[in-house]
């Protein structure tokens, strides 16, 4: 058993660690933890999984307390990611639909800036933002579906699609509870072969972005989970890539007439160039769109491409089945701080140059945290959907509800190997033992008992 110290004088001792429990697919668990504060179970999203195996203390903060920064309560411009997906998701035919939303949200930001309230200016810099998020967005898409048109042998079959389940990892233990959000399934008609679509959007060389993607996380774990939604593996990837291009749509996409110039002093006198007279009218989509098309010319990289690629390894290589049962111990762990070991190498705490939002904490004794928290951060409640809403702290909130959920175990037609009994990433023993340094044991009794190391 391990003991656990304790900093703040009221704190006189941490209760034992629960079992291993499953959470319901429908709704995030929110329980009160053992330091007077809420602590909610999550499904396990590639990002959050991501952050675990990065950083354990962080995930805790993230996922189980929910407590981030204050930040100031403006709400941010529609993101050129999101614009992205929103007009793949709805297709040539719904541009006016996501120029409509964009405008309405304009709206909102221009209405604070008219009723003298947007003491910061950040009102006025997210109505021109969201403009030209769109309008980079719109270009990046009509390039792709230019480039790209959608073969007809496929077919669309789940769309947008949020995906909640139990996937049993054939390990002995209970079944992990992860969500994966996916752009598109699509099936090759005459075939019935199923591929997984993802829309990327990148500010950086495309080759650069691709890097590893094979092995990722999100690779995977999407792939599982439609291996386990549809019972069928899916046999590749078609990613879509588009490249932001830095240019934004601006006075020099007016139409213009040209007209030759003559030099008539200085040491071009005499010679002549063509120049461009705009004409006063707004500036038009088209003109902004050639000049992007020259700009990924310029770059020298293709700007939007679409790549397949076929999975070669099992649904559930040994790796991923790994990293998930590591990461499931922290989803229903204790929310102990003790428990979920901060990043001794410091490379998180100081990544994208940038110092970690949680290192006011980190670098304090417990007992200074309420009063940190109290300060600087606010609980957001989660949906399972993972997003988070503003709420006072400690109050709750009401989680949205799921478009859809199920249990199910690996499917069968996979080529996913089982984990050989005594492989030490998957163990099968099932005698309490001690986890890694700062990590609980788990009681004896309960299906699954052991913590990976
Ligand atoms: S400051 Fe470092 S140790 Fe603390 S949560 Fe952030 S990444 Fe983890």
């Amino acid at each position: 058993m391990v003991k656990a110290t304790k900093e703040s004088g009221e704190r006189k001792s941490l209760p034992q660690p629960r079992a291993w429990e499953v959470p319901p697919l429908d709704k995030p668990i929110v329980k009160e933890s053992s330091l007077g504060r809420k602590a909610w179970i999550q499904p396990l999203r590639q990002s959050s999984c991501a952050t675990c195996l990065g950083c354990a203390r962080k995930y805790m903060f993230t996922q189980r307390w929910c407590i981030f920064l204050r930040r100031p309560t403006l709400k941010k411009a529609l993101s050129l990611g999101r614009m992205v997906h929103r007009l793949m998701e709805l297709g040539r035919p719904g541009i006016n639909i996501v120029r409509k939303e964009v405008d309405i949200e304009a709206a909102e930001f221009t209405s604070i800036v008219e009723r003298d309230e947007d003491l910061m200016g950040e009102a006025a810099l997210a109505a021109t933002t969201i403009y030209n998020n769109y309008q980079q967005a719109l270009a990046m898409v009509t390039l792709l579906w230019q480039k790209h048109p959608r073969p007809d042998t496929y077919e669309t079959i789940e769309r947008e699609r949020r995906i909640l389940i139990n996937v049993d990892i054939i390990d002995g233990k209970p079944p992990v509870f992860i969500s994966v959000k996916l752009d598109e399934i699509l099936q090759v008609k005459e075939t019935g072969d199923l591929f997984i679509r993802d829309f990327k959007t990148t500010s950086s060389n495309i080759a650069y972005t691709l890097t590893g993607y094979s092995y990722s996380l999100q690779c995977r774990m999407y792939r599982l989970g439609v291996a386990v939604h549809q019972n069928k593996s899916p046999v590749g990837f078609i990613l879509d890539i588009l490249r932001k291009p830095t240019i934004v749509m601006c006075d020099k996409d007016r139409d213009y007439t040209e007209y030759v110039h003559t030099f008539k002093r200085g040491y071009r006198r005499g010679q002549t160039e063509t120049r461009k007279k705009f004409i006063d009218r707004p500036p038009i989509f088209e003109n902004y769109l050639d000049r992007c098309r020259q700009w990924y010319k310029d770059s020298g990289d293709e700007g939007v491409q679409s790549f397949s690629v076929r999975f070669v390894e099992p649904v559930l290589p040994l790796e991923l089945a790994s990293a998930l049962r590591r990461v499931s111990y922290y989803q229903v762990a204790a929310a102990i701080p003790g428990f979920f070991p901060r990043d001794i190498t410091t490379q998180h705490c100081k990544s994208f140059n940038r110092v970690c939002d949680y290192y006011p904490l980190c670098q304090t004794g417990e007992s200074a945290w309420d009063a940190i928290i109290e300060e600087q951060y606010e609980v957001r409640t989660p949906d399972v959907e993972g997003e988070y809403k503003t709420k006072t702290t400690g109050e709750e909130g009401t989680p949205n509800e799921p478009e859809k959920s199920q249990t199910a175990t690996q499917p069968k037609d996979t080529n996913s190997p089982r984990p050989a009994d005594g492989d030490t990433d998957t163990p099968t023993d099932k005698t309490s033992t001690p986890g890694p340094t700062g990590q609980p044991d788990v009681p004896q009794g309960s299906k699954g008992d052991t913590i990976p190391t």
